[in-house]
């Protein structure tokens, strides 16, 4: 959706919110604390209904990204449009240009739109390229030139460990999804745990390079390996389709965002994630976004202004 299509559809505060009552509610408004939908719209605020059970008030905003928001509705539609559009992501500076509200606001909603973005886990199945990447830190040297170990090889072992890099594992179905978390450690037993949680283990067939860890991976699935100190592809043998996902999120980082905390990455690569998920989703993107956003009102509930608690157990290992 463009955003010149937002500012007229969407100017108002009340029509944000009959949009919202709509894609969360349907035709039925329905309270959010006790469930019941025996509720009663009030003359007090536009949008806000009383419900005849537990007789709590509440709009749709109860229990959602957009809850305890003192910015209006509209600039967050706007805000949510333009992180959508950028194909690469927008940073909060470049957000506040375009929208007009202080830098604090933009980067504390853009945090809260990248919660909304999160989706409820799906398994992945076919073909699955998983591998980890490296994020942040110093460049490390690739010690190749001075030995005589083949270049490719040579990252195989350094594996950026030793360094003070963020570990993220990703996941990727070819022609599908993807999913990637931050994992503090990669141990066999993390990457087990990640794999059983994201892939379905019947007629599914996992692809990775010969790091030492993923073969424990085995006893959950069918694996095949490409050793890149030989080749980059043999056949249907590869992970490309997982490296040019890192490409994509690196290269959005870079060009983008100066630098991306630990604390906050796992924020960043949800935002990644789900510019990649619907990549080839045609229809209306931000309504899309915001069906998503309101889905998991339960978890979202205890995502509290500037909490990362939640995305942590979610993103994290
Ligand atoms: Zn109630």
């Amino acid at each position: 959706m463009k955003l010149s299509e937002v500012y007229k559809k969407y100017n108002t505060q009340a029509k944000c919110l009959k949009k919202l009552e709509v894609l969360r509610w349907g035709k039925t408004v329905k309270c959010p604390y006790c469930e019941s939908k025996s509720t009663r719209p009030t003359k007090s605020e536009a949008g806000r209904h009383s419900c005849k059970t537990c007789k709590r008030s509440f709009t749709v905003m109860v229990g959602t990204i957009f809850e305890h928001s003192a910015l209006p509705l509209p600039k967050w539609f706007e805000l949510a449009t333009l992180m959508l559009n950028a194909k690469g992501g927008m940073n909060a500076m470049e957000l506040k240009r375009n929208v007009k509200v202080t830098y604090k606001t933009a980067y504390y909603v853009a945090m809260r739109i990248r919660i909304g973005m999160l989706e409820p886990d799906t398994k992945l199945n076919g073909i699955i390229e998983m591998d980890e990447s490296y994020f942040g830190g110093k460049a490390r040297k690739l010690r190749a030139v001075t030995d005589n170990t083949p270049s490719l090889a040579k990252v195989d072992l350094k594996r950026g460990r030793g360094t003070h890099k963020i570990s993220v594992v990703g996941m990727v179905q070819r022609k599908g999804k993807v999913r990637t978390k931050v994992v503090e450690k990669l141990t066999k037993r993390n990457l087990l745990s990640m794999l059983k949680r994201y892939a379905k283990k019947d007629n599914s067939l996992l692809m990775t390079d010969c790091f030492r860890s993923y073969k424990t991976l085995e006893q959950y699935i069918d694996r095949l390996v490409i050793n890149h100190s030989k080749a980059y592809s043999k056949g249907i043998t590869h992970i490309n389709t997982i490296e040019g996902y890192w490409s994509f999120v690196k290269n959005g980082i870079r060009g983008n965002f100066k630098s991306i905390s630990k604390k906050y990455l796992p924020f960043y690569l949800i935002e990644y994630e789900w510019k990649y998920n619907h990549r080839n989703f045609k229809g209306n993107q931000l309504e899309n976004f915001l069906k998503n956003a309101l889905k998991h009102e339960k978890e979202l509930e205890y995502w509290k202004a500037q909490s990362t608690q939640q995305v942590k157990e979610i993103a994290y290992d």
